[in-house]
């Protein structure tokens, strides 16, 4: 079978330790199943960008030796396309519009489905899609069977938000898509967002993917390296060793220390995904 995979950070700060364990488990497994990579910029939450971090990302594939294929994807200048997207799911009646607050939300985490019926208008108002109430499930490759009832659990949720920003669930599914994503691999922290973007690939009839999600490198006080944490951001004068810590936390054999891209090519011969350690973190120091 034809692999694809892709690596799709979010410019929301720099690129940190966890961000480079995702880049290479990705890059190896699609490159050791003779597959093709490619990197997506996830930037449709225009006030989320960080000023700097599109940049900082575009110099670690490059200084980690990373070869992408295709041409980069940015998607704030694929807007129309998750629009067009969005119109389809509108004419079939799975979407529509909520004027629903978070005050009048609260801390309640799951919609239940206040302005379903109410035909509200489209425009300048959030645009949920309609879920049901079933289970969904998969496999996935290295956290086995993980399955939710949207319904019970989240409730119909938002695609555009009321100030127009399409939300991640959204262009993520159309991009893969388009793209010809046959793979997955990502953090463990998108575990639960899975049910909703195969929910969504159903609803639009797309093919469904292999989700493969990599446990988390765990700061020493037991939190995830995120950006939100303000994780240290990847030094690239650094890179062939920060390349051999992702490749050990991987639970990989290790690579001799060389230029990045030949370090990367003797991780792709030796990768073993069974190696990659059981469960959802990875304990240790990894800033
Ligand atoms: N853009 C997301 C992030 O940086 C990852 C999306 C994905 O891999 O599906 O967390």
């Amino acid at each position: 079978m034809a692999y694809v995979g892709r690596f799709a950070p979010s410019p929301t700060g720099p690129l940190h330790f966890g961000s480079l364990i995702t880049a290479v488990a990705s890059y190896c497994e699609a490159r050791s199943h003779a597959g093709k990579w490619v990197v997506r910029i996830e930037d449709t939450d225009i006030p989320r960008i960080y000023p700097g971090s599109e940049e900082h990302i575009l110099s670690c594939i490059e200084a980690f030796g990373f070869e992408f294929d295709d041409e980069i994807i940015f998607q704030k200048d694929r807007l129309n396309i998750y629009e067009s997207v969005l119109n389809d799911l509108q004419q079939h009646d799975l979407t529509y519009a909520c004027q629903c607050t978070r005050k009048i939300l609260g801390s309640n985490h799951i919609y239940s489905g206040t302005c379903r019926d109410l035909k509200l208008p489209h425009d300048q108002q959030a645009i949920r899609v309609k879920t049901s109430n079933e289970l969904i499930c998969f496999e996935d490759l290295l956290q086995g069977q993980h399955c939710s009832n949207l319904t019970n659990e989240l409730g119909d949720f938002v695609l555009k938000r009321r100030d127009g920003i399409i939300n991640y669930q959204l262009a993520v599914v159309v991009d893969d898509y388009l793209q010809g994503m046959t793979h997955v691999v990502r953090g463990a922290d998108l575990l639960d967002n899975t049910e909703r973007q195969i929910w969504l690939g159903r609803l639009l009839g797309y093919p469904e993917l292999q989700y493969m999600h990599l446990p988390l490198a765990m700061n020493k006080d037991g939190t995830k390296l995120s950006k939100q944490n303000l994780a240290v951001a990847l030094d690239l004068t650094q890179a062939p060793q920060l390349l051999n810590k992702a490749i050990h936390a991987l639970g990989q054999d290790p690579v001799d220390l060389d230029q990045p891209n030949r370090m990367l090519l003797q991780a792709i011969q030796q990768w073993d995904r069974k190696k990659i350690p059981v469960g959802t973190t990875i304990q240790g120091v990894f800033e």
